[in-house]
């Protein structure tokens, strides 16, 4: 991992309580803040709540757009003045079930920058894609999105989370060697825009990520940490997968 600190986020997607945030606070300063960074992504809803808890806090999605008749879009400047950080853009559940495109993806990175908040850019490849030999092809056309739109030192600051969709939610995850092997594609195709940007980059691994399995995920060369569901939504597996993560 060399100097790159890696980062647990948790992903509650449209979960979590008042009381979980309560037990997840808990558990988060149990967790060395020089051995990673702990990022939680509850519900919108529930931001302000986790924010005042002492959580570091990011939205699952913003708006492409800064302001306007959008009702019930995320407006990514609001986020940032409640005092959150992050957001992720691009998970696969938005883009299969509410169809974001890799531009819509491109638009809502930029928008995010734009606010100060700094994106968790979500790519990755489907079961059908895998087995084609397509995984290299679609996380390159996925990443060369927000490229051509922003330029390579966009990526400076952002974070990637490389998440297989057939692996989300499912328990099937990659083995550490199909994950980071992908991880090192990503890391080389970016070293070809700029060497600097691609080892500064933090690239997270998701996808049924458990205690189990968390530390021979971390410990390979390109994975700096991971993006957690349904593991983060249990206060003691989230806090064995924080301490699995070593700096
Ligand atoms: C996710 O939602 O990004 C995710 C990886 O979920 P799970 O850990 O449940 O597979």
């Amino acid at each position: 991992m060399g100097q790159r600190k890696p980062i647990v986020a948790g992903n509650w997607k449209m979960n979590g309580s008042c009381e979980l945030i309560k037990e997840i606070a808990a558990v988060s300063t149990q967790v060395s803040s020089e051995q990673c960074e702990v990022l939680i992504f509850p519900p919108a809803v529930l931001l302000s709540e986790a924010i005042s808890a002492g959580l570091t806090c990011g939205t699952q999605t913003v708006s492409e757009f800064e302001s306007g008749a959008y009702t019930g879009e995320i407006q990514a400047s609001l986020v940032k003045s409640l005092g959150a950080n992050y957001t992720l853009v691009g998970h696969s559940e938005r883009r299969s079930i509410y169809g974001e495109s890799d531009e819509d993806v491109a638009n809502k990175f930029a928008q995010a920058q734009q606010s100060g908040l700094t994106p968790i850019l979500c790519i990755g490849e489907t079961q059908a894609q895998r087995e084609q030999g397509k995984t290299e092809e679609v996380v390159k056309q996925q990443l060369e999105a927000v490229i051509k739109k922003l330029g390579i030192a966009s990526l400076a600051n952002s974070v990637i989370a490389y998440e297989p969709v057939w692996a989300i939610g499912t328990g099937l995850t990659a083995t550490p060697e199909q994950a980071q092997a992908t991880h090192k594609y990503i890391r080389d195709l970016l070293s070809d825009y700029d060497k600097h940007v691609a080892n500064a980059l933090r690239i997270l691994y998701g996808g049924s990520v458990n205690e189990s399995n968390s530390e021979l995920l971390f410990a390979q060369a390109d994975i700096d940490g991971g993006l957690i569901g349904g593991a983060s939504l249990k206060p003691q597996s989230f806090k064995a997968i924080c301490e699995s993560a070593k700096g």
